[in-house]
């Protein structure tokens, strides 16, 4: 018998032997004595899994047959949540899955499922021996419930399937947050129907052998929250005001309550988060600065409460934001307070990554041992707006490069997930907390393997580095489509090998549509009336996927085809200057994307080099203009980065140009924003169209001085 060392926690022996091929009626299922009802569940999954994808009717504890797999034993000797899987039949044709833990049965069924080779009728089985066990004891995910998005509205049977599967990949916690200010109380029945269907995902988790938890704001309010008692909202970062000041009397009283009565509701809470932003916070003097005052002050209560109702759990602070907003000194303040005081309030930091940067202190804080960190990467929002809005978000590369810096540094975490478009992110991460060393490929194609087939696994590793290429866009801004006709034609060759269960799959549909709507994308652009009704049609199947009905979370329309009286729609445009970071944006003045398509496809000038600014469009030819259009910026509802006047120039040979005469009103900056164009008549033949743009209306902050346009047109008569 061969030994082969897979990794400090694995080992994995083979024989020469071939894999043995089991046929209906060839294999039985049966749980082993100690088995309780997680170990069913394990083997309930393993039978599905055999039905979906080889036909297979497998009963638990039924007719006897040639070979058995026993589910659920206990195994001596191994570490924490580990399983072992001895598939070499012995005599008795008796195979089995024993395990550490419940947990670690689950994860032993998930590698099995993962190791067998499916066709339709049979299934192959490796005649191995398999010992594993996670490193990190932290391996989990947070779902985001709101906003109408994928965990917020789904078919509870297919968040179960969500949960079930990370559970199979060795996934052992599940966190969510009853967000309170969407509610008028606890009673409300919009709370109360979204408490069930939290209450539904813990009872999922539970029956898996997870842990679940449950996130606060460290002063958490309902809508209704008595405004006097309201925290001072000045945090930088306050959305929705609704937060307690803990420092007003009677507010912490009110908190503890809120709180008490959520955590009594739950039968099970196995670990807590005490968050201090995004809501959240208070920037009054009394709480400032906040995460180093008022946030502990608050956090201690809730920690004091939840450990009265769940003695056994484990509470956990965060550091999201620390430092990144209003309040200073938040760190270095946390950090004395734990330096002086030793708390024994909380056992671990979720600590505040922000894309793949890491906050310093956090690196150097006090106790590391008494107080270890786990990661709350961010795998759904990066570099897409809207999240999800093509299909999968593989990111294979950032999420080796954030991996890079936590290992060693964590003891796992709960990558942030806002739908199941980020599926191999989450698989990635889960992988990594079960084993850091992981190389990234290697887990890519066990994914692909599994999920798609082993025949095409190499080329499924390679899409998804080509979709993380073309990964980073805005709206239908896409920043680099360069690899996007390669993607495309290994997606449809990957999509002719699959089974039909894996064809079908929404994990191979989202990768699938997603390079088809980038190679569209790449080949004819958006404006191609057949290209438009080709991409309406795979967002109408994301939408379905997503359950996208009501949420942003989606596809966002189309932009508008541009309009054939528009003579400036892709022509050049001269501008006299434009804000550093901002390279390359006098192009968005002519590409015919409006505000209400994409809020970021706008021009900036550049006040520290001049007060005032031109623009100047090149038509290529003289064409008779009846109007100029312009549409101005807008942000936050209301007008921004205003000229305080306009002129018009226009010129036949780009050198001589001369004044349209004519009243040129503009928006006053902070009325409320139009999307509608401003319609400038100027009846001339031109070339040549030259704005002047006065110094802005913007005084007051960082960007005084700005101007900013989001398109200009040209129509002619
Ligand atoms: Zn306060």
């Amino acid at each position: 018998m061969v030994i082969l060392l897979l990794s400090l926690a694995a080992t994995i022996s083979a024989q020469e032997a071939p894999m043995l091929t089991l046929r209906e009626g060839g294999l039985a299922v049966t749980l082993a004595p100690e088995a309780g009802p997680i170990e069913r569940r394990a083997a309930e999954l393993l039978c599905e899994e055999l039905a979906r994808r080889s036909n297979l009717t497998v009963g638990i504890g039924t007719a006897p047959a040639r070979y058995a797999l026993q589910i659920g034993g206990a195994a001596q000797g191994l570490a924490t949540d580990g399983f072992r899987l001895q598939l070499q039949p012995d005599a008795d044709g008796l195979m089995r899955i024993d395990g550490h833990s419940p947990s670690g049965i689950v994860a032993g069924a998930g590698k099995l499922l993962r190791l067998l080779r499916y066709g339709d009728g049979y299934v192959k089985v490796p005649p191995v021996t398999v010992e594993d066990a996670p490193q990190l004891p932290v391996r989990g995910i947070y779902f985001a419930t709101h906003f109408f998005n994928f965990y917020h509205v789904a078919p509870l049977e297919e968040i179960d399937r969500v949960i079930e599967d990370f559970a199979l990949w060795g996934g052992n916690q599940l966190m969510v947050w009853f967000d309170m200010h969407h509610f008028a109380s606890f009673q409300d029945p919009a709370a109360q129907a979204h408490f069930a269907r939290l209450k539904h995902m813990g009872d999922t988790a539970h029956g898996l052998g997870m842990q679940f938890g449950i996130a606060f704001l460290a002063n958490e309010g309902y809508d209704t929250s008595p405004v006097e008692l309201r925290a001072d909202p000045r945090t930088g970062t306050a959305h929705y005001e609704r937060e307690l000041c803990p420092s007003k009397p009677g507010a912490m009283e009110l908190i503890g309550r809120w709180q008490a009565e959520e955590l009594a509701a739950f039968p099970q809470v196995d670990f807590l988060w005490m968050w201090p932003y995004d809501q959240g916070g208070c920037a009054c003097t009394d709480c400032a600065p906040w995460a180093a005052n008022g946030y502990l002050k608050a956090s201690e209560q809730l920690a004091r409460l939840y450990r009265e109702r769940f003695p056994e759990g484990k509470r956990w602070l965060s550091t999201w934001l620390l430092d990144q907003v209003n309040a200073k000194g938040e760190y270095e303040g946390l950090f004395r307070y734990v330096r002086e005081q030793e708390p024994d309030w909380f056992e671990g930091y979720v600590i505040g990554t922000h894309f793949d940067w890491i906050p310093q202190p956090l690196l150097e804080r006090p106790f590391p041992e008494r107080y270890p960190m786990a990661a709350f990467p961010e795998i759904s929002m990066y570099r897409m707006n809207p999240w999800g809005e093509h299909g999968a978000n593989p990111l294979p590369g950032f999420n080796t490069r954030l991996a890079e810096k936590l290992r060693g540094n964590i003891v796992g975490g709960w990558p942030y997930s806002e739908g199941i478009y980020e599926d191999l992110n989450k698989w990635y991460w889960c992988r990594f907390y079960w084993d850091p060393d992981v190389v990234t490929d290697d887990a890519l194609a066990e994914y692909a393997a599994f999920y798609l087939s082993p025949d095409v696994a190499e080329d499924a590793v390679r899409l998804f580095q080509l979709l993380e290429q073309g990964h980073a866009r805005n709206g239908w801004l896409v920043e680099d489509l360069t690899g996007a006709r390669e993607a495309w034609a290994l997606a449809q060759a990957i999509d002719a090998r699959l089974a039909p269960w894996a064809r079908t799959s929404w994990r191979w549909r989202l990768l699938y549509l997603r390079a088809a709507i980038d190679g569209i994308l790449q080949d004819r652009g958006f404006n191609d009336p057949q290209a438009r009704e080709e991409l309406r049609l795979l967002c109408a199947e994301l939408v379905a996927i997503y359950h996208a009905d009501n949420t942003f979370i989606r596809p966002p329309e189309l932009p508008a085809p541009p309009d054939p009286r528009n003579v400036a729609f892709g022509k050049p445009v001269t501008v006299s200057s434009t804000q550093v970071g901002y390279e390359d944006r006098a192009t968005h003045l002519t590409d015919g994307v409006l505000a209400q398509h994409d809020s970021e496809n706008f021009w900036c000038h550049d006040p520290q080099e001049e007060e005032t600014a031109t623009v100047t469009l090149d038509l290529g030819e003289v064409l008779p203009l009846s109007e100029v259009r312009l549409q101005f910026r807008g942000l936050h509802g209301v007008y921004w980065f205003i000229p305080e006047t306009l002129d018009i120039e226009v010129s036949t040979d780009g050198e001589r140009f001369a004044l349209v005469p004519g009243q040129r009103a503009v928006p006053l900056e902070g009325d409320v924003y139009q999307a509608d164009p401003w319609v400038y008549p100027i009846g001339t033949a031109a070339r040549y169209v030259r704005l002047l743009l006065g110094k802005s209306q913007h005084t007051g902050d960082q960007f005084e001085g700005v101007v900013e346009l989001v398109e200009v047109e040209a129509r002619r008569q």
